[in-house]
């Protein structure tokens, strides 16, 4: 069999621990066999950064801008205790964070469902994936504790020194106050992300937020979102027959409890944190979660939601087995892929994706997985593999369908 062509280099980011030992096997079973693979690599793995002072991963983000596409593997994100294992010169930053900060980009998480995995939601059938905006309000909030009776006021001095006022409340006795605040900017960017990622993925666009009693502050991001929605969107939706909705996000929680899923909930900062920790628990299991980082600039980068599963790891380390779950890592490589494909023109290399996706599926649901899902499915006649045999059966199940 003559093995896919690919025209443009995907940029490949390695990562760190259990998930870097997945990585290569995924690469070696399931997708050099099949296609010509053509990446730019950089290594993200810890040692590396830290070997180049961390320039490995801005040089991995400029090289997204300029391919346009990149998959990523978990990669550690340092504290106190990496600093001594892996003798770091400084607790370098997040991977991600610094990537999304150069991409300007939302990410994007999707749970993949196989039957025997049942969402606690009985009625949810169909993916729901959660955009959350990463910048701004309570996260990059000041506070004070106010000790007594006086009074507080938010105070904006503009760069003629001129001040505007707003009483925030007259203190009788002892309390706490807040200060938080966001960028149209970057509300913008989430918003073209948003609208973008729904085009894309053909879903509808669901948004929310609290603007009948926080009439300026949410109100802008509504304001916003309908802004570019009707100049920019509008069109380019009904032609791909999807719907953007806005609702309050009391009433968007109780639709999205009722509904069957199929679609993207765009949420602020903390709605997003909190919502996406529900979501994700209701669908299963974190290692079935896919994320992709979209710019508003149409640059994707496609990974999966979990870490490096460090415990798995060293068990590998030590020479035991493991049953590391590699679902989520193979769907950010067909991610890329296809999405490769159809900014590139291929075909083939797009129903590779497809078929590497439906590999991973019927897989599962013919009762082959690793133990994490052995211990949540419902199917009778499961069998747990560990990672190899895992790897391998998927690869078995693909052979059959190419
Ligand atoms: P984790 O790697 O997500 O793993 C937490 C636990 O979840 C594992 O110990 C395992 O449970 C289970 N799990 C997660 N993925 C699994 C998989 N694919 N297959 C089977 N089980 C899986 O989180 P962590 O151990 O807290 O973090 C490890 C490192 O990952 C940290 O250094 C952190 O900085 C980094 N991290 C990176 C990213 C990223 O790059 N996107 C995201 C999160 C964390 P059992 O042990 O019970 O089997
Ligand atoms: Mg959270």
């Amino acid at each position: 069999m003559e093995k896919i062509r690919m025209t443009t280099p995907l940029v490949e980011m390695d990562g760190d621990e259990m998930t870097r030992i997945l990585w290569k096997m995924i690469k070696d079973e399931l997708l050099s066999p099949f296609v010509d693979l053509k990446t730019e690599y950089y290594d993200l793995g810890l040692e590396y950064r830290n070997e180049t002072n961390d320039q490995v991963t801005f040089d991995s983000a400029e090289a997204t801008k300029k391919y346009g596409v990149a998959v990523k593997c978990a990669t550690i994100t340092p504290n106190a205790a990496r600093m001594t294992e892996y003798n770091l010169k400084e607790m370098w930053k997040s991977p991600n964070g610094t990537i999304r900060a150069i991409l300007d980009g939302t990410v994007f998480r999707a749970p993949i469902i196989v039957k025997g995995v049942e969402p606690y939601v009985k009625n949810w059938t169909k993916p729901i994936t959660i955009a959350r905006h990463a910048y701004g309000d309570v996260y990059k909030g000041s506070e004070m504790k106010i000790p007594g009776a006086g009074k507080a006021e938010l105070v904006y001095t503009n760069e003629a020194g001129e001040e505007t006022r707003e009483l925030i409340h007259n203190f009788k006795g002892a309390g706490i106050i807040q200060g938080m605040h966001n960028l149209n900017d970057s509300i913008e960017s989430f918003a073209r992300s948003c609208f973008n990622f729904a085009l894309d993925t053909k879903q509808d666009l669901w948004f929310a937020t609290k603007d009948t009693i926080s009439k300026k502050y949410d109100h802008t991001f509504k304001d916003i979102f309908a802004e570019i929605f009707e100049n920019e969107y509008k069109e380019k939706f009904d032609a791909a027959g999807i719907e953007y909705f806005y609702t309050l996000i009391d009433d968007a929680v109780a639709r999205v409890m009722r509904s069957e899923g199929g679609y993207i909930w765009a949420c602020k900062n903390y709605d997003g944190d909190v919502m996406s920790d529900m979501v994700a628990t209701a669908f299963g299991s974190l290692s079935m979660m896919t994320s992709v980082l979209a710019s508003p600039n149409g640059y994707y980068e496609y990974e999966a939601a979990h870490g490096t599963v460090q415990r798995h790891y060293y068990k590998h380390l030590k020479g035991e087995e493991t049953s590391t779950n590699p679902i989520a890592t193979i769907f950010a490589w067909s991610g890329a892929l296809r999405k490769r494909g159809e900014l590139d023109n291929i075909p083939e290399l797009m129903a590779f994706a497809d078929k590497l996706e439906k590999a991973c599926i019927d897989t599962i649901e013919n009762g082959e997985m690793t133990g994490d899902l052995y211990l949540i499915s419902t199917l009778e006649n499961k069998k747990k593999l560990n990672t190899e045999e895992f790897i391998l059966a998927i690869r078995k199940t693909l052979e059959g369908l190419m």
